[in-house]
């Protein structure tokens, strides 16, 4: 276990902003979980627990206690004909646990590959890409309630899963440290093809591997998204939005080729990204901030930029957005 205070959180996220959090608590094994309990209830102090910190931005120092699990321990806890359930320690990094199901032969998750993130914040906002969310997979989870002292298991149909969203993101789950994910897996492999990015890699649909579809996932998301290791960013910063007909009817008024799909025929999923992208604001910079010139969606961290100067340039990309196509987007990154 470590114990820091006054400590930069600059390595702690990936939009790097540089702010200090009061004190820092990185756990390492089990028994530390009693130091915690002990250290929060002799203070009032606010907490944050932080996963790999790639969908938060801090606009401010953290005036409280930062808790980080750093474990990244996984087991089998039931191997069945057909199907397994894996349980993996909040701490360990989402792609890792990815790439050690598809080499232990165990799959669903392959086109959620390299998200950056861990396994504990992937339940959180319920991460999803190239049609697939972890919901599909996710079976439970062990939290520690640190007002209570006492772990919960949280079942699939308990978590109110939903477009990047839980039941965790809601205000009384705050005390919940996620500490284990549990995963039900099929030993069969079935691609799932569906977005059209992934049906024009491969030339031939046909006999395509669990290795194979990860590789593609990889190298279609190194194309088209930067690497916050160059260039900070928290990957999306808005939720593609949800419109009516009527709604659509008249963003298309303003621009007739817009990209939407239609989700149950009666609402209609808008990129978000082609929104921002119609406002002429793809690789737009001004100052440490802008848009990604590879991908509207995210917005980087150019150059030592505060947590204010990022919200900023959101809230103009925004406005930008809802003056020309009266959409409001909201927020997929968490402000702390
Ligand atoms: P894209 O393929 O350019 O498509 C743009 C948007 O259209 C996506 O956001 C996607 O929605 C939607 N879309 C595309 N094909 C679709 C289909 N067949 N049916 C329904 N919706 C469809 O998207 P991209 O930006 O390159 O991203 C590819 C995937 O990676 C997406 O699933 C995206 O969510 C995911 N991704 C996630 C993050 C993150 O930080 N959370 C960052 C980048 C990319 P959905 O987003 O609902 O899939």
């Amino acid at each position: 276990m470590k114990h820091l205070k006054n400590v930069s959180l600059l390595n702690y996220n990936t939009f790097r902003i540089d702010v200090n959090a009061r004190e820092l608590l990185l756990i390492e094994n089990d028994s530390d979980l009693e130091y915690f309990w002990n250290l929060q209830s002799t203070s009032d102090q606010k907490i944050l627990f932080l996963g790999e910190g790639s969908n938060i931005l801090f606009e401010k120092e953290f005036d409280g206690l930062v808790v980080k699990n750093e474990q990244k321990r996984w087991s089998i806890l039931e191997d069945n004909r057909d199907e397994v359930i894996l349980e993996a320690d909040s701490g360990l990094l989402w792609d890792e646990f990815v790439r050690i199901c598809i080499d232990n032969n165990f799959y669903g998750l392959e086109n959620l590959a390299a998200i950056p993130g861990s396994v504990g914040a992937a339940p959180v906002q319920n991460i999803g890409a190239y049609g697939i969310e972890q919901s599909s997979f996710f079976k439970s989870l062990l939290a520690f309630d640190i007002s209570k002292k006492e772990f919960y298991e949280f079942p699939n149909d308990q978590c109110k899963f939903s477009y990047r969203h839980s039941i965790f993101k809601e205000k009384n789950f705050e005390n919940l440290l996620i500490y284990k994910v549990r995963y039900k897996l099929s030993k069969v492999f079935i691609p799932n093809l569906h977005y059209k990015d992934l049906q024009q890699y491969f030339q031939d649909t046909k006999n395509i591997t669990a290795n194979e579809l990860y590789h593609a996932v990889v190298e279609i998301r190194a194309r088209k998204l930067p690497d916050y290791k160059e260039y900070p960013n928290a990957g999306s910063f808005f939720k593609n939005p949800i419109v009516s007909k009527s709604q659509l009817e008249n963003i298309l008024k303003v621009e007739p080729n817009i990209v939407y799909y239609n989700v149950d025929g009666i609402n209609f999923k808008i990129s978000a990204a082609n929104l921002i992208e119609k406002t002429g604001l793809k690789g737009y910079r001004r100052g440490n901030v802008g848009i990604s010139p590879k991908h509207s969606l995210i917005i980087v961290n150019f150059e030592n930029a505060t947590g204010q100067e990022v919200a900023e340039f959101a809230s103009f990309v925004a406005e930008q957005v809802f003056d020309k196509f009266g959409v409001l987007l909201e927020r997929e990154v968490i402000i702390i």
